[in-house]
């Protein structure tokens, strides 16, 4: 039987990470339940791989939800810096946009994924492909990884298996039964980052029409940014960073006017209205138009039939309680949650191996030393924008490091 100084189960970035982090000499093997390596990582910004941000890295904490504070100083450490100049050492020029975001400037994902392998090849790891994991033990001075008919035995092992979404791509919870058999405990897992559908969605006939600033509150949870509306349900960043606090049942308020004064908006309308002779939907957009927030005249048209008016009728027409009302459900528009997308559609898993079970720097388990588990096998989840694959980057470089200090003191 083979034995390895490292095994890695999983090629994803965070796995792949580790590998390109691990000093060259050592005998590794990457083990992928798919042919291919690092299919989500070419998904990744659309394939063109929004790998990081190039804001302040202390900016970055409170995108990653209740685990940001546990992470800080791992982010800290291997930082988006730290990452983009290691990508410029790997041959691959970064370009970071006027939104922060960082990409390849070739804006190919491939590109990113290819000077990872090459770097793990490099330091000594060879791929197998259609490897899946199915057993992990622990026998007296090694573990012995079980992939269908084939074991493998190894010092260290890193689990790097992701999470659930996506699943077509590997990352489909196989591992979640030697998990179980290892006693390393889940938290309750959910799709992130996915669009939100309520009961009674009004908007299917506006698919495509974004919002670049709403305001969105899920329970205490506040999210400012871009929507967009689908055919069948809520979308776009905001909603997507929202979405792991979503739950059936419970309230989504938007308020759709963010920017503006209240006062000038109610004063403006009630002196048009007072005029009279103009339709409702005219003076309600000119109204947001001059006091700084307008909105699309198509989503007015289906917002005000949603209200009981026609948009056709004068504005004279309408009592002052029916406008007061329409201005204020434009700030808190209620709607109940009915659902989220599925793991198809969720670009990231909120739950997985929570931080409690590994020791940082190096993410190794706390009952089983030897054994790493990183990247979105653990119970952390960013927001849209870059912050998933940092995330991979700091927990595999980590993971890299800390394996290297234990190689070199054997
Ligand atoms: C459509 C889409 C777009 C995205 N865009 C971005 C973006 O632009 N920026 C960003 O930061 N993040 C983005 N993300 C999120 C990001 O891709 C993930 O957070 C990241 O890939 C997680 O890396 P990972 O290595 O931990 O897990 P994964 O990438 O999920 O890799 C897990 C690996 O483990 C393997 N595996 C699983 N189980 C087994 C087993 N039992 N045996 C052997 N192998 C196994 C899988 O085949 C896979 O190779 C996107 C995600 C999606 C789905």
């Amino acid at each position: 039987m083979d034995r390895y100084d490292v095994i890695i189960v999983g090629a994803g970035p965070a796995g792949l990470f580790a590998a390109a982090a691990i000093d060259p000499g050592i005998r590794g093997l990457i083990l992928c339940n798919r042919l291919r390596p690092g299919l989500k990582l070419l998904m990744a910004g659309s394939g063109q791989c929004n790998l990081t941000r190039g804001s302040d890295i202390r900016d970055f904490i409170p995108h990653y939800g209740p685990a940001g504070k546990s992470i800080r100083k791992t982010l800290y450490t291997w930082s988006n810096q730290r990452l983009m100049a290691y990508m410029e050492e790997l041959g691959v020029p970064l370009m970071v946009r006027e939104d922060q975001k960082v990409f390849p400037c070739s804006l190919k994902g491939r590109d990113v994924l290819k000077a990872l392998i090459r770097e793990a090849e490099s330091n000594g790891f060879r791929l197998e492909g259609e490897r899946t994991v199915t057993g992990i033990t622990r026998e007296q001075d090694h573990f012995l990884v079980t992939a269908g008919n084939r074991s493998y035995k190894s010092n260290r092992v890193i689990l790097a298996t992701g999470g659930l979404s996506y699943p077509t791509t590997g990352s489909d919870g196989s591992i979640h039964p030697v998990l179980r058999q290892l006693e390393i405990p889940l938290t309750k897992m959910k799709p992130a980052l996915t669009p939100i559908y309520v009961e009674g969605y009004p908007y299917g006939d506006l698919s495509g029409l974004s919002f670049p600033e709403v305001q969105i509150q899920i329970e205490d949870q506040e999210e400012t940014g871009p929507l967009l509306l689908t055919h069948q349900c809520f979308s776009g960043p905001a909603i997507l960073n929202l979405s792991r606090y979503a739950a059936p049942g419970w309230k989504l308020q938007i308020n759709w006017i963010t920017g503006g004064s209240e006062a000038a908006l109610q004063t403006g309308f009630f002196d048009r209205a007072a005029r009279g002779g103009r339709e409702v939907l005219t003076d309600l957009q000119d109204s947001l138009t001059e006091s700084g927030c307008s909105l699309p005249r198509r989503f007015l048209q289906v917002f005000l039939k949603r209200e009981g008016i026609d948009p056709s009728t004068k504005s004279g027409q309408c009592s002052k309680k029916q406008i007061q009302r329409l201005l204020q459900r434009l700030r808190r528009d209620d709607y109940v949650i009915s659902g989220t997308g599925g793991y198809q559609t969720a670009m990231a898993t909120r739950g997985g191996v929570p931080l409690n079970q590994v020791r940082q720097p190096g993410f190794e388990s706390i009952i089983w030393p030897g054994l790493y588990i990183i990247g979105e096998a653990l119970d952390v989840d960013g927001d849209t924008g870059g912050y998933n694959l940092q995330f991979a980057y700091a927990s595999g470089s980590s993971c890299g490091d800390h394996i290297n200090k234990a190689l070199s003191s054997d």
